[in-house]
């Protein structure tokens, strides 16, 4: 949903990009048009590279909260050239780095890996590269808190990671951005007693006495870096039956009879949105409780992080859980091109928790899109949420003005056409990156008439637009 921000971030410690003007926005909100314009974070990944596979094996030790990591990156680069970079917290010590088996040249300042292979890079040939590391990993200092690789305070021992946005080089090297997607295999070994939930599905796990346990997830994925999760803790593993889909949660024993109750109905939830968007599209779901209290639930793919604040017996959050299985279609398997266009994820993802209100007997998406909509009109401050800047990425307005969009969609459209266009985006593209030029075509083209004028009011001005009526 949103960056864990447990701690306050000291506001202006870091420079941000300038944004591009409204009309750069809209006319640039094609796939060409982001790719030329200024990234939100340039410091984070390398567009020209691409990584097919991260194979992770991984050692903690909790008494000590050291980590040694052996990463695997198999990739590509667009062009030959003498290197390339990764992007991997200062916090952690690199000690050795090999490109297809040879001993490669790197040097790591300021958060970045720059890799310079004996040969050199050559255009569009598969490389595997292998980094060594090991450090005490501690959370990233961004703009939205301190994110990424994190304790957890209610037991000890205990591990969480949150990384959206900006968090996943806090514990694993990684080409940080959310346009390149990647398959994952993760071994992680921990002392006894202690359990490990990563993304994907657990496909081994082998105890060596006196050594420990090794716990290995693979997820085809793709995923982006930001998505990638490991916990560790003590956790009581529970499985739910959501039709042709796997889900299993993992939580702290204590909390076991308030879990039941609030997220007995994901697999409703599951149905629903199966129904309306089409087939789940991932191998696996569920959801994991840390023991820890969280700002936000995080929709780490295939396992949504919750906090212990999230579980209060009365489905006090339930909308929560509607929202990150939600992200699984919308943000997770329809990727961002780019972090501008944020509210293909959130006004997506918190319109879905209207539907699943309307859906179980709450309130209905009319009522919610009226409420949030006189929110908005009471609060002065407009944000163009199509390009709403790179430290307002997780502004309420983001969610709010986003699904307030959407509906005003539906409201224009109908239903028939509406529903036809999320299911398309969901469909057509599954498992890649898209931008908001490429929503608006989809649904001009399921709506048969041109809806600029509408996205342009709703998304690139800063005045509210009034809400349409249901025809
Ligand atoms: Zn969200």
């Amino acid at each position: 949903m949103c960056p864990w921000t447990r701690r306050a971030f000291v506001a202006g410690a870091l420079s941000l990009p300038v944004t591009c003007a409204a009309a750069d926005a809209y006319q640039g909100s094609g796939a060409a048009g982001a790719a030329a314009q200024a990234r939100y974070f340039p410091n984070h990944g390398d567009p020209g590279l691409h990584v097919a596979e991260y194979d992770l094996r991984l050692t903690y030790h909790p008494p000590i909260r050291t980590l040694d990591g052996v990463a695997r990156v198999t990739a590509t680069a667009d062009a030959a050239g003498d290197g390339f970079g990764l992007d991997l917290s200062s916090a952690l010590t690199v000690s050795a780095v090999d490109v297809d088996g040879v001993a490669a040249q790197f040097r790591h300042r300021r958060g970045k890996l720059r890799v310079t292979p004996a040969g050199g890079l050559a255009a569009g040939r598969r490389f595997v590269c292998e980094v060594r590391y090991s450090g005490r990993p501690k959370p990233l200092r961004t703009p939205f808190g301190e994110i990424g690789w994190d304790y957890t305070t209610g037991s000890p021992g205990g591990v969480l990671v949150a990384s959206q946005p900006l968090g996943a080089p806090s514990w694993y090297p990684c080409n940080d951005r959310p346009g390149d997607k990647a398959a994952y295999r993760m071994a992680v070994t921990v002392p006894e007693g202690h359990q490990v939930v990563a993304n994907g599905v657990l496909t081994d796990r082998t105890t060596v006495p006196g050594t420990g346990t090794t716990w290995t997830y693979q997820h085809p994925g793709p995923m982006a870096s930001y998505l990638a999760t490991l916990n560790i803790g003590r956790f009581v593993f529970t499985t739910q039956d959501g039709g042709p889909v796997p889900i299993r949660n993992a939580y702290p024993m204590r909390l076991a009879t308030a879990f039941d109750h609030d997220f007995g109905r994901q697999p409703q939830m599951m149905r629903l949105f199966q129904d309306l968007f089409g087939p789940y599209p991932f191998e696996v779901y569920g959801s994991v409780v840390v023991d820890a209290e969280l700002d936000q639930p995080v929709e780490n793919q295939t396992f949504s992080l919750f906090g212990v604040n999230h579980v209060d017996g009365r489905r006090g959050s339930e909308h929560l859980v509607a929202h990150e299985l939600a992200h699984h279609w919308f943000g997770n398997s329809v990727s961002l091109a780019e972090w501008r266009h944020i509210w293909l994820n959130e006004g997506f993802a918190t319109y879905c928790e209207w539907l699943w209100s309307e859906h179980s007997g709450g309130a209905s998406a009319d009522q919610l899109a009226a409420d949030n909509w006189t929110d908005l009109a009471d609060d002065g401050q407009r944000l163009r949420i199509g390009d709403p800047g790179p430290d307002r990425i997780f502004d309420d307005r983001v969610y709010s003005r986003g699904a307030c969009t959407l509906h005003a969609l539906r409201t224009t459209v109908g239903d028939e056409a509406f529903f036809a266009t999320l299911r398309a985006w969901a469909t057509e593209y599954r498992h890649g990156n898209a931008a908001t030029g490429e929503f608006i075509a989809l649904a001009e083209r399921h709506a048969h008439r041109k809806l600029d004028e509408l996205f342009r009011s709703w998304l690139y001005e800063k005045r509210l637009p009034p809400l349409p009526q249901r025809v």
